[in-house]
């Protein structure tokens, strides 16, 4: 049998990312057919904000296929009804997926080729469960951060211990039972979920139950290379030895795509329109004076915080580029009409103001010269691969750990979770951005350089790709 793998990611506009450029990488292999499986709805959005279509028509081995998430067409399928997603696909999408299994693996009448290997995200715990009964291998890609998941291994010995749940009088005290952390994780960097106040058992419930299964998988797909996280990837390894750390992905495509005879320009995965006169912005202001601002796809902010952070800006006298997604300010569809005139008015001077912006461009542009993010895992590692120091605004989930090894290990900047004032925010952006830049930029520098040889011919990455891609060759027979 060819090698045919099927990716089948959570329906979210991170690992739908991560999960398109792997599916590339795969079809670059040449004998591997890949095919992608999305919800209808999410692929809907794709196709009318990309042309990823036309820029996969060039692998004749791809295609798409759709299935239904189980959720009413109105949903709204925000971060904070993330567990009716879970439910509606364990309902709906589950019997679906288990009819489309049965059979061989054959998708549908279309599909000549029976998958010989399924790569999903660990969420999607009842992929595992059909899998196992149609005995095709599984392979999971892991989309949020590595440390964070370390950190739900461990959620057994941190319960028995009493150090979660987290309630507010112990936020800073040491957390002793995530090993290799010791010396600098705080309750407060936990996952957001562990605090007593967000606490629902269900949730520790789900995250225990989804990493049950990834020892029982045959393998584990990281974004990141060992330059960056090297002992929480042998932290990891102890409970899934097939361990494959290919990231940054978003790089490794780049790279893979420029050494064609003819590169082909990367394909847009995004599920809201890209705003490109941002990047016209850009293109006129000084090198490295523009601050980016992005809370990623998920993320929402109060009214009261968007004001702050108006303010903030505003006030640090820094020129900034700005995200406001449609649907981020809680409880609200716009910003227009609630904005003092005056921050309106700076920010004509200042700021340039985008829905939606072509990230990973903007990160590469020579004008930007920090980002104030939420330590999304994609939007971390862009930031890593371009050399951009951090300010981090962590929201929920895996962010509230990655922001503390942006300033605790990586030295790549500064972490301002948990804090939503406008004279902090303005005082962070100026030292970022100029009293205490030297002391990120040289770091910043040098994991890029690493983040750029791991994805090189040779590069850990690299390597770890090319094992990936012959066990997906050798469990076709
Ligand atoms: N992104 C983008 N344009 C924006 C904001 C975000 O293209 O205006 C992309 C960003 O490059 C990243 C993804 O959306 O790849 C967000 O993923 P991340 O893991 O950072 O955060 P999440 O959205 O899952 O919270």
């Amino acid at each position: 049998m060819d090698p045919h793998v099927l990716i089948f990611p959570l329906p979210l506009q991170s690992p739908i990312k991560s999960m398109l450029k792997l599916a590339e990488l795969l079809c670059l292999a040449g004998d591997i057919a890949v095919t992608f499986l999305n919800t209808d709805q999410l692929h809907r959005r794709l196709l009318s904000c990309t042309n990823i279509h036309s820029h996969f028509s060039k692998y004749p081995q791809f295609r798409f296929e759709t299935i239904s998430d189980g959720l009413a067409e109105d949903n709204p399928r925000t971060a904070d009804r993330f567990m009716e997603l879970i439910d509606g696909m364990e309902a709906v999408t589950k019997p679906l997926f288990r009819e489309m299994m049965v059979n061989g693996g054959c998708l549908s009448s279309s599909s000549e080729k029976p998958v010989t290997c399924i790569i999903t995200d660990g969420p999607m715990s009842f992929v595992f469960a059909v899998t196992e009964e149609v005995g095709i291998p599984l392979i999971y890609f892991d989309t949020i951060s590595p440390s964070a998941l370390w950190t739900y291994f461990c959620f057994p010995k941190l319960i028995d211990a009493c150090e979660i749940p987290i309630t507010g009088h112990d936020l800073d005290a040491p957390v002793k039972n995530v090993p290799g952390m010791e010396g600098f994780l705080r309750r407060r960097d936990l996952p957001s979920f562990c605090r007593a106040e967000h606490l629902k058992d269900s949730d520790i419930q789900f995250y225990l139950n989804a990493i049950l299964f990834f020892p029982r998988s045959q393998g584990l797909v990281l974004n990141t290379f060992e330059e960056l996280d090297g002992s929480v990837i042998s932290g990891l390894r102890s409970f899934c030895p097939n361990l494959y750390p290919i990231g940054p992905i978003h790089a490794h495509l780049k790279n893979k795509l420029a050494s064609q005879v003819t590169p082909p320009p990367t394909a847009s995965s995004s599920l809201w329109k890209e705003d490109w006169n941002c990047i016209e912005w850009l293109d006129v202001q000084s090198p490295k004076s523009v601050i980016y601002v992005s809370i990623g796809s998920q993320a929402v902010m109060t009214k009261d915080q968007l004001l702050e952070f108006w303010h903030g800006l505003v006030n640090s006298g820094h020129r900034f580029l700005w995200v406001i997604r449609s649907n981020s300010i809680a409880g609200e569809n716009s910003w227009e009409g609630r904005i003092p005139n005056e921050l309106l008015e700076a920010t004509k001077m200042r700021g340039c103001l985008v829905t939606w912006a072509p990230q990973e461009e903007v990160l590469a542009h020579p004008s930007v010269g920090g980002f104030l993010t939420h330590n999304g895992w994609n939007s971390t590692l862009e930031s890593v691969v371009e050399g951009v120091p951090m300010l981090c605004w962590p929201c929920f989930l895996d962010q509230q750990v990655t922001s503390r090894f942006v300033s605790e290990v990586w030295k790549l900047g500064i972490d301002m979770k948990d804090t939503c004032d406008r004279a902090v925010i303005e005082t962070m952006i100026r030292n970022l951005m100029g009293v205490r830049r030297d002391e990120f930029v040289e770091s910043a520098k040098q994991m890029a350089k690493l983040a750029r040889e791991s994805v090189s011919e040779g590069g850990s990455s690299s390597t770890n790709l090319n094992s990936l891609i012959e066990y997906i060759r050798l469990v076709r027979l």
